[in-house]
């Protein structure tokens, strides 16, 4: 098991510049947007209409990596509300319940607990299961299982999300939150580094367990609220 998390720290300066870049990146883009979406309006030829779809598409593809990064720049994006954690998880996996079906993976969340009340941003907490969850079922091309689990340790909350996936070699588990790092074609490298800091505003850690060919492990712990 190794922890994942403070390794980000070096990464500070280099997130936050990248972050104010995106913030300026942002108007033009929405004024970008706002006027191919106008275009589109009355085009009747269809292959301009394509082009335009694709311009668009483009459009929100830039539009999610510079969100990410301002993730980065802007703690108050976190904002932390004392929540019950349990349904906000249970939420992601049933949104993700078809996307698993289809790539065959066996999906499951098990929790003892009804209630566990954490000090939270729910909205964020979601993007961070989401991609935690999601790179599992991408981890795993022939299908799998997919569980999530949460446990009580001491005052944390622990949620474990296990794949049986194509693994991470020891070697490149320090490479994990790297802006961009992404072994997939369509990937784009973010989704850790943006979990791993919104994990870090929780006051929370990350560890993974992983072995090539077996499967990986992702657990996060967040501090509780006692029962
Ligand atoms: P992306 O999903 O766009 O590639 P991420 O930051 O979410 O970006 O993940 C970075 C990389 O970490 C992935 O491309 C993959 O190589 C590795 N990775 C993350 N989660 C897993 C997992 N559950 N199993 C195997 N590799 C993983
Ligand atoms: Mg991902």
């Amino acid at each position: 098991t190794e922890e994942v998390l403070h390794r980000q720290d070096k990464l500070a300066a280099v997130g936050q510049l990248a972050a104010g870049v995106a913030h300026e990146i942002r108007n033009p883009l929405t004024s970008m947007k706002g006027y191919a979406e106008f275009l589109t309006l009355d085009e009747k030829d269809p292959e301009r209409l394509e082009f335009m779809n694709i311009i668009l598409d483009e459009i929100e593809r830039v539009n999610t990596i510079v969100e990410d990064f301002m993730v980065l720049a802007k703690p108050k994006m976190v904002e932390l509300e004392e929540k019950n954690v349990v349904p906000v998880i249970k939420n992601v996996v049933s949104l993700l319940e078809f996307e698993a079906r289809k790539k065959h993976v066996k999906l499951s969340f098990e929790c003892p607990h009804e209630i566990i009340q954490i000090e939270c941003d729910e909205n964020r907490l979601k993007q961070v299961f989401l991609n935690f969850i999601k790179n599992g079922i991408e981890a795993m091309p022939n299908g799998g299982d997919l569980q999530v689990k949460t446990m009580i340790h001491n005052n944390n909350v622990q949620i474990s999300i296990r794949d049986t996936g194509v693994g991470i070699p020891k070697e490149k588990l320090k490479q994990l939150g790297e802006p961009f790092y992404t072994t997939k074609k369509n990937g784009n490298g973010l989704g850790l580094m943006v979990s791993f800091k919104i994990i870090e505003n929780h006051n929370g850690k990350v560890f993974v367990e992983s072995q090539p060919n077996k499967g990986t492990t992702f657990n996060i712990l967040l501090p509780a609220k006692p029962a």
